[in-house]
């Protein structure tokens, strides 16, 4: 791969020269031939959505990962905002005229998106819709200067009023939209992996598209291996992860994108100016939830690493891979004892 990978023992950045970088977090290595395993994916919110069960009998493996994807489309039913009959549709089309009575789901989510907006200094903001509308990254299509700057009056977090006594969400402007593509997807995979758990399957990897969470082992004494992509060749990985009960989620500016003059466009912008965020190739969260880990995956990489770093110093069972423009990657200080491995 043409670099070095060095695990730190003490603490503090450390960065790791490799060619360049992105990521994106693969549950690697399932070997099919495993009788133990039982494994299944689907197209589901726009990705392929992947259940691992392990160490259960198959009949009840079967019935746990169907039951799993149901979850995830419960959820997806209730947070696109693709579909007009959702929730998160109705409180777009409801925006400047009334509260809309949401599922405690939703206002779980909401609440938590707005505890990162906050966090970040709204670096994360899911009203992020109408400017990243405006991007076309399959035609390789950059918005106009105008359009871009008119656009982005209608984003805005702190103008989404959440009433958790109510149960009701709120958008204050008549323009606004929401967009919780950079966290629904970890809250499904969390949902998805807490059916499982009800129906006593506590081993398995739930993996939508890069945001994932595993519970247990693959094997006994074998951990779940993740392997995290190197964010410039697709086929290599820049280091390994083995967690245990935790979530997982990379944010790569190779997923949706183009290149034009020799700058990359992709579909992480920064809510201040409408653009693509310059300073990281990609980032990888380790956290307890996918939620968490798919929504500080999206703030770390607008952020940059040094203030990406510095937030999630702040939250105790938080780690980052960070790869920066330039292909350097830096660790967040004290990553748990063997979780984190050279490729
Ligand atoms: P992926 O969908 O590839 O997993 P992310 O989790 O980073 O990637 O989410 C990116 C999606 O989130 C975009 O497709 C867009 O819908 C939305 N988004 C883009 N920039 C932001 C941002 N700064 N804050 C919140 N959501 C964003
Ligand atoms: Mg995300």
């Amino acid at each position: 791969m043409g670099g070095k990978f060095r695990i730190p023992h003490s603490a503090f950045r450390f960065f790791i020269s490799l060619g360049f970088v992105l990521l994106l977090a693969l549950p690697s290595f399932l070997s099919a031939q495993d009788a133990s395993l039982f494994r299944q994916s689907r197209i589901l919110m726009g990705t392929s959505v992947e259940v691992t069960v392990s160490q259960v009998d198959s009949k009840a493996a079967e019935e746990a990962i169907e039951a799993a994807f149901q979850e995830v489309e419960r959820i997806n039913r209730l947070m696109s905002h693709y579909r007009p009959d959702s929730e998160v549709s109705q409180i777009t089309h409801h925006a400047g005229k009334k509260e809309v009575r949401v599922s405690p789901e939703n206002l779980e989510v909401i609440e938590r998106a707005l505890y990162f907006s906050r966090l970040s200094d709204g670096a994360f903001d899911i009203t992020i819709g109408p400017v990243f509308r405006l991007w076309n990254f399959r035609e390789g299509k950059i918005p106009d200067r105008e359009t871009l700057r008119d656009q982005l009056k209608r984003v805005d977090y702190r103008k989404i009023k959440a009433d958790r006594s109510r149960s009701t969400v709120y958008l204050a402007d008549p323009r606004m939209e929401l967009d919780l593509g950079a966290i629904a997807k970890g809250y499904a995979v969390d949902r998805a992996c807490g059916v499982l758990q009800k129906r006593g399957v506590e081993n398995f990897l739930v993996n939508a598209g890069g945001d994932l969470k595993v519970g247990g082992e693959k094997e006994k004494g074998v951990p779940w291996t993740i392997g995290v992509q190197h964010p410039r060749l697709p086929s290599e990985i820049i280091g390994k992860l083995q967690p245990k009960n935790s979530g997982v989620a990379t944010s790569g500016d190779y997923e949706k994108s183009f290149v034009k003059d020799g700058e990359r466009y992709h579909h992480i912008l920064v809510p201040s100016t409408g653009m693509p965020a310059r300073e990281c190739q990609s980032v990888t969260i380790l956290a307890p939830s996918a939620m968490d880990a798919d929504a500080l995956a999206t703030a770390v990489f607008v952020l940059g690493p040094k203030k990406g770093v510095a937030l999630v110093e702040k939250m105790p069972a938080v780690h980052a891979i960070i790869v920066d423009r330039r292909g350097s990657v830096l660790l967040s200080p004290n990553w748990p004892a063997g979780v984190l491995l050279p490729p």
